[in-house]
């Protein structure tokens, strides 16, 4: 098993003090980022190469080009995707969503939270090293940065010991400059991903007076996204991102997460000059070589041989850093990677199990439900509600009549004529003012509706109404309400 690690002297705790004292030996006890005063400890990941950063890499540029590209995109002329709050308007892949579509949003949002329940159970934080903003922003973008102006690790920890200097003083302001205006796009790319690009535009070309709330997001999101990424970094994940603390209860023995293998790797220690690998497993030596290069490289600064960590983002770091270590001693890669602790107490290499296959029919199958959902949605909305304070009135040729207020909502991007039909009982529908009801691009239209009944076809007191709701001869959609007339 792992050698024990020192304990550092303690504070001294109060004698009447209610807190368990923090055990500093024991890593699951304390924050690798905070000392024993509850200081934060700057994290100074080393640089790492290795083919899963390659990997990582090119699969962040994708998701870069998406992000980035994503509010100038439009299908059928609408946005990729729009959350705009105040106005109460959502498009996902260029269909639009009303307050009126709650249902769908809601049984999108549970099978969203139920698509990453089965997902992690089965991948863990696949998601977080791979495809999370947070993670891709911060190791892909801004940690390449501040290696590139300030040099690898150990130059980083130097420069921050040192006086300030012009030079210094140059190196950080010019760091920080980028931060600061990488992180105005940031903020300006998730603007536009509520407000829209054009509604962006105007902000930025039309005098500051007429949006100073606009300008206000505008501030607010970039001063937001420089603090996360110059400073707050991997204190995001710790300590606000429900999702790593949702980790302990999705994952179980059958879970992959990145994993050292610690039947392999054990027990660990320096590996001599000279010496073979044989010669040390018959000193009761395994294959961690206790180098400490997948600490040094963690932006989470943890220690993955302690095992899985509410901290481990999954970035993979440590599998490409002792991927090398190992390629240098002649060992075989994969002393850390991805592996469930079934597998790794069983010995056996990652397999695609009939668990993983039943979790991934699982997640098509909701993906399948939500798909079909969208496809059967109507292009329009409509309701029927009695005029408010209206009775029922006698024609002179001795009919009945009921007012109604019928609003249609079009949620298309084009002008969309509706037709309103009296399907049962027998009589008349008029639409006050108008023949054709035109309901333009993304609008509602509200309209009064006159329905007369001969006194043959009404039952006493209430009498049920259904109304077709047409456009181009095509049914869109049922109404049902009541006609209020006289009890016989
Ligand atoms: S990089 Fe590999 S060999 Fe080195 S300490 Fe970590 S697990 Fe052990
Ligand atoms: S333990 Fe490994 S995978 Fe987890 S955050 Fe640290 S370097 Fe990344």
């Amino acid at each position: 098993m792992a050698s024990p690690k020192p304990v550092p002297p303690q504070p001294a705790a109060a004698a009447d003090s209610p807190a368990k004292k923090v055990d500093w030996s024991n890593f699951r006890d304390h924050l690798a980022t905070a000392d024993q005063q509850g200081r934060r400890k700057w994290m100074y990941p080393r640089k790492v190469s290795g083919r899963f950063f390659r990997w990582r890499t090119w699969f962040s540029w994708l998701l870069l080009v998406i992000m980035f590209g994503g509010p100038f995109v439009t299908i059928h002329g609408n946005p990729l995707l729009m959350m705009n709050i105040p106005a109460r308007k959502f498009v996902v892949l260029g269909q639009i969503f009303w307050p009126q579509d709650m249902i769908i949003f809601a049984v999108a949002v549970l099978l969203f939270a139920v698509g990453i329940i089965v997902f992690t159970t089965a991948f863990g934080r696949l998601w977080c090293g791979w495809a999370c903003p947070q993670t891709v922003m911060m190791e892909m973008v801004f940690r390449k940065i501040e290696y590139a102006i300030e040099g690898d690790a150990h130059n980083q920890r130097q420069l921050n010991a040192a006086p300030w200097t012009p030079q210094k003083f140059l190196k950080k302001a010019f760091k920080h400059g980028i931060f600061f205006g990488l992180s105005f796009l940031v903020g300006n790319v998730l603007l536009s991903y509520i407000i829209g690009w054009h509604d962006l535009y105007r902000i930025i070309v039309d005098p500051p007076a007429r949006h100073l709330t606009g300008l206000g997001f505008m501030i607010a999101f970039s001063l937001l996204f420089y603090g996360i990424f110059a400073r707050f970094r991997e204190q995001a994940c710790t300590f606000v991102c429900p999702y790593g603390r949702l980790q302990s209860l999705l994952l179980d023995e059958n879970s992959i997460v990145v994993a050292y293998d610690y039947k392999r790797g054990e027990k660990r220690g320096p590996l001599r000059r000279a010496q073979k690998f044989g010669e040390r497993r018959y000193a009761g030596f395994g294959d961690c070589v206790a180098c400490n290069q997948c600490v040094s490289v963690c932006p989470t600064g943890i220690d993955i041989r302690d095992g899985t960590q509410m901290e481990c983002v999954h970035c993979t770091a440590c599998m490409d850093a002792c991927d090398a270590v190992m390629a240098k001693t002649g060992s075989q890669p994969g002393l850390i990677r991805y592996a469930s602790l079934n597998g790794i107490e069983r010995g056996r290499p990652l397999r695609f199990t009939p668990r993983l296959a039943a979790y991934g029919v699982v997640l098509a199958g909701l993906a399948a439900a939500l798909t079909l959902m969208l496809v059967l949605r109507s292009d329009v909305e409509a309701t029927v509600l009695r005029a408010p304070g209206s009775l029922f009135q006698q024609m002179p040729d001795g009919r009945f009549s009921n007012l109604y207020t019928v609003r249609v909502v079009n949620k298309t991007s084009r002008e969309m004529p509706v037709e309103l039909r009296l399907e049962s009982p027998a009589g008349s529908l008029n639409v006050m003012g108008q023949g054709t009801i035109v309901v333009p691009a993304q609008k509602l239209s509200e309209n009064s509706v006159l329905i007369e009944l001969d006194p043959a076809v009404m039952k006493s007191g209430t009498t049920p109404l259904v109304i077709g709701v047409y456009s181009g001869g095509k049914e869109l959609e049922s109404l049902k309400t009541a006609f209020i007339g006289p009890r016989n």
